[in-house]
């Protein structure tokens, strides 16, 4: 489908209000989806999928910061560590030494965010309250150990729910260890990004104090799922 300029607008002129950054989620979504957005002046672009990235980023303008969002493998972080601007779904110490060691390849410090579950259900990727102390210990007690990382901030998904005040309360809860967090500063750890909020549930994001929204479906339309893995 075309992709409605009104709408982008839209979207952008709230963000503004808001401070947020607007990452266009284009997973499943052709090389010409992305060309039109950029020539209204997008830079941000999110992927799902290493092997999709790679094809899209070797096709467009250098210029396009890419954020890689979905679950990423550790055998597969060598394919984008040469370009990748922010990888948001980190929710693992090994996977971000082996993001470290690629980095380093490049001569990079590539941007990471740490992955937080905070919905309700069981499929959804992420740490614990718990386990993202635990990582943030390991992280800050021995920072030399990561020199070519950087974690600045953190990510969450919330349930998938008409319910309004459970969406806004799980963000809240996000935003509470973001700010908890934030607190501390090290070499490779200083939280500046909430990247929270999707197509249904951005406004509540950033009532809530989002400031990174990651849009696929409101700006590309609705995707074809019997492709997205
Ligand atoms: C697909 C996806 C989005 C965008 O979803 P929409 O509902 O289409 O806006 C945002 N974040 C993540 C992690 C995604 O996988």
């Amino acid at each position: 489908m075309a992709i409605n300029e009104q709408q982008y607008k839209e979207i952008k002129n709230k963000l503004n209000n808001y401070d947020a950054t607007l990452v266009a989620v284009s997973k499943t979504k052709p090389i010409e989806d992305i060309q039109a957005l950029y020539a209204f002046g997008q830079r941000d672009f999110g992927e799902n999928y290493v092997q999709e990235l790679t094809d899209k980023q070797s096709q467009l303008p250098n210029d396009i910061r890419w954020h890689f969002i979905g679950h990423l493998q550790s055998n597969k972080v060598k394919y984008i560590a040469p370009f990748v601007h922010l990888i948001h779904g980190v929710d693992d110490y090994k996977l971000l030494r082996e993001i470290n060691k690629q980095a380093a390849k490049h001569k990079r410090v590539i941007d990471c965010l740490l992955q937080v579950h905070i919905a309700q259900e069981e499929t959804k990727f992420g740490l614990s309250d718990e386990e993202l102390k635990q990582i943030i210990n390991e992280v800050i007690s021995n920072p030399s150990a990561l020199n070519n990382i950087c974690i600045k901030g953190l990510m969450g998904m919330a349930s998938n729910t008409d319910d309004e005040h459970k969406t806004g309360a799980e963000f809240r809860h996000l935003k509470g260890l973001f700010d908890k967090y934030a607190a501390l500063s090290t070499s490779n750890f200083r939280l500046s990004i909430l990247s929270m909020g999707m197509s249904s549930d951005y406004i509540i994001a950033l009532e809530e104090g989002s400031t990174m929204v990651r849009i696929g479906s409101l700006l590309f339309g609705a995707r074809d799922y019997s492709k997205a893995g």
